[in-house]
């Protein structure tokens, strides 16, 4: 509890009509820009209406096309970088320094991106998986990473922390973290987690098989070296506001809401 548990604390922003919401702590940065968008102001048709991100749902190309278009116009720079998920624990790294060969933006996969370029902007597409947002602010660092139960699992926080510490020199206590709209501990149910979830994560299920993945990352985090004051969760659940979000739960047809950041 304390001040990790900040419900509803996120500073909801509208741009022509497309609604996204901003963590108080990374928003008092002038270096960061940042958004985790709704699934409104979109052009997309249901069960992807309206602000689809995500290829291969089923939703049209040329709409999911104009939606990430929309996003980019939201958070300015460079359209974000999407990157195609696989549930693992890899992190591709963009490097400002000159000399350094860095991966061809149109084909990249692994489950979370860290950049110190200015203007290129990072993007988290999820449906009840958390998207959590990272800023090392001693070295003006953002990563986005995607964070469901399996990546939980696998700690790919704490590999994206680390990452940012060995190849970019921040130091994980200057790191700022947002854990953003995802499955909360009243809706994330597992009933063949005796399977499905090692033994070590149990203590965070409750008596329903409900388990506290939001608790899972805090912990994370701070085991990497994040000041617990330093994170921050949204609080909100996907399945519960499918008004606002997307959730593969609560839906099963749906589209992908994003999750982005970048520098200035
Ligand atoms: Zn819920």
């Amino acid at each position: 509890m304390g001040a990790f548990e900040t419900e509803h604390m996120m500073i909801p922003q509208e741009k022509n009509g497309v609604v996204y919401l901003q963590f108080p702590h990374l928003a008092r940065f002038p270096a960061v820009r940042h958004g985790v968008f709704t699934r409104r102001g979109g052009c997309s048709d249901p069960p992807f209406d309206s602000l689809n991100v995500g290829r291969g749902t089923g939703d049209a190309e040329d709409r999911v096309r104009r939606n990430r278009a929309r996003i980019a116009e939201c958070i300015g720079g460079t359209e974000p970088v999407y990157i195609r998920q696989v549930h693992g624990t890899g992190v591709v790294s963009l490097f400002r320094k000159e000399g350094v060969q860095n991966p061809d933006l149109k084909n990249l996969t692994g489950d979370a991106l860290v950049t110190d370029i200015p203007g290129r902007n990072l993007a988290i597409q999820v449906a009840d998986c958390q998207a959590v947002l990272l800023y090392g602010a001693d070295r003006k660092v953002v990563a986005d990473v995607h964070s469901g139960w399996r990546g939980s699992i696998h700690n790919i926080l704490g590999e994206t922390v680390r990452e940012m510490a060995r190849r970019f020199d921040c130091a994980p206590a200057h790191i700022h973290a947002g854990i953003g709209p995802s499955l909360g501990p009243c809706c994330a149910e597992f009933i063949h987690y005796q399977r499905e979830i090692p033994s070590r994560f149990w203590g965070y299920k409750d008596d329903r098989d409900h388990f506290d993945f939001w608790a899972i990352s805090r912990d994370q985090l701070r085991e990497a070296g994040v000041p617990a004051e330093n994170i921050l969760n949204s609080g909100l659940c996907t399945r519960c506001r499918t008004d606002l979000f997307f959730s593969y739960r609560g839906e099963a047809a749906t589209g992908r809401f994003a999750a982005v950041i970048g520098l200035r």
